[in-house]
């Protein structure tokens, strides 16, 4: 048995060095890669710019991105995911074999085995379109894991302990709730209330109160520029709105505060608040009593609106705290899932 462990595992190193296991975390707003041994090495927006006419792909990622709103007639700029699956599948697999092989730039013909993270809750037939986008994107084996489980390996906590930790993900489309225990999610919700509807309330609230009609990115410049969850004890920040007005029809600049906007975000905040007590009510009670003492960490970029922890904590009256660097809590997690097969086999998810 001793021989056998010792020779697999130098069986296994050997293999290590040439295989090049890759985890991906496909997000609706941004896409990771994370490389065994080298870390995060790819961190670009999920956005791919195509000619309409030709279907040729012209930009992926940061570049397509600030195409959003302002392309030229002729080009669309796409965002593949939506409500955190695959709502274009030639262009999220175009997106993936991109991002692969810039990771393999010097090696075309490596087929790495790729982890890739899926909301939880999604179809089967959603799962399967992933895993086939990964297959097809060149790679020579695709594990799903859930991104709520990636999210919780990769923010450190202890996921294959009997005691439930819950991690409360807030991305782009989806915000993922979920109580985890024994490697598994015990109960969960993935609600389409996350960053776009943050976004997408700013520019009613703009629209409303200032007659200004402004677009999606102004939108997030303002929510990343001032935005916040919770009065906080400094000075109030002000920011710059550009857009156009709704009565002359021209452009038009306001200035608007940190209180207008938090105003203006209050119902989907209102709407992740509602997911976790959901979530809570379905637990049960012992790994509930967890999560009241324990708290709930939060992962994804919505954690790092100012005072989402201040404003959770008070409505849920537990500990609550971002988590270190919690954009790549899920890719981070799911790679470590990935080097750990051993500990962390139950964890990805069988496809049929
Ligand atoms: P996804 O997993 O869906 O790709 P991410 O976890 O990458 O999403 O988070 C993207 C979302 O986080 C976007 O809606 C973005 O506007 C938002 N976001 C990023 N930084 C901040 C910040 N400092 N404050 C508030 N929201 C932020
Ligand atoms: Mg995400």
């Amino acid at each position: 048995m001793a021989l056998r462990r010792g020779l697999s595992s130098r069986w296994r190193g050997f293999l290590g060095r040439w295989s090049q296991d890759i985890a991906i975390d496909l997000g609706t707003a941004n896409t990771l890669v994370y490389v065994r041994g080298r870390g995060i090495v790819v961190r670009e927006p999920s956005v791919v710019a195509r000619d309409k006419v030709s279907g040729a792909v012209l930009a992926i990622g940061e570049e397509a991105k600030a195409m959003l709103g302002r392309t030229p007639p002729g080009i669309d700029a796409i965002r593949p995911l939506k409500d955190g699956v695959i709502a274009d599948f030639d262009v999220a697999e175009e997106m993936l074999r991109y991002f692969i092989h810039r990771v393999h730039r010097r090696r075309a013909f490596v087929h790495p085995t790729v982890a890739i993270g899926i909301p939880s809750g999604v179809t089967e037939v959603e799962r399967r379109a992933v895993r086939d986008a990964t297959l097809r994107a060149g790679a020579r084996e695709a594990l799903l894991i859930e991104e709520p489980m990636a999210a919780a390996i990769g923010a450190g906590l202890p996921v294959s302990s009997p005691t439930g930790s819950m991690v409360v993900d807030i991305g782009g489309g989806t915000s993922e709730v979920a109580v985890i225990a024994l490697n598994g999610v015990v109960a969960g919700r993935s609600v389409r209330v996350a960053g776009d509807e943050i976004d997408e309330a700013i520019v009613s609230y703009m629209h409303y109160e200032f007659d200004l009609a402004i677009g999606i990115r102004m939108a997030e410049h303002i929510k990343l520029a001032i935005g916040s969850a919770y009065p906080m004890d400094e000075e109030e920040r002000v920011t710059i709105a550009r857009g156009r007005d709704l009565v002359s029809g021209l452009p038009r600049s306001v200035e608007v505060s940190e209180a207008q906007i938090r105003e203006g975000i209050v119902e989907p905040l209102r709407g992740i608040v509602e997911a976790i007590k959901a979530t809570l009510e379905e637990t049960p009670a012992e790994l509930s009593a967890d999560v009241m003492e324990r708290g709930i960490v939060l992962t994804g970029g919505g954690a790092l609106l100012r005072g989402i922890d201040r404003m959770l904590k008070e409505e849920m009256q537990m500990p609550v705290r971002a988590a270190e660097d919690p954009m790549s809590c899920v890719v981070i997690g799911a790679g470590r899932a990935l080097e750990q097969m051993d500990k962390f086999a139950e964890a990805f998810e069988p496809v049929g």
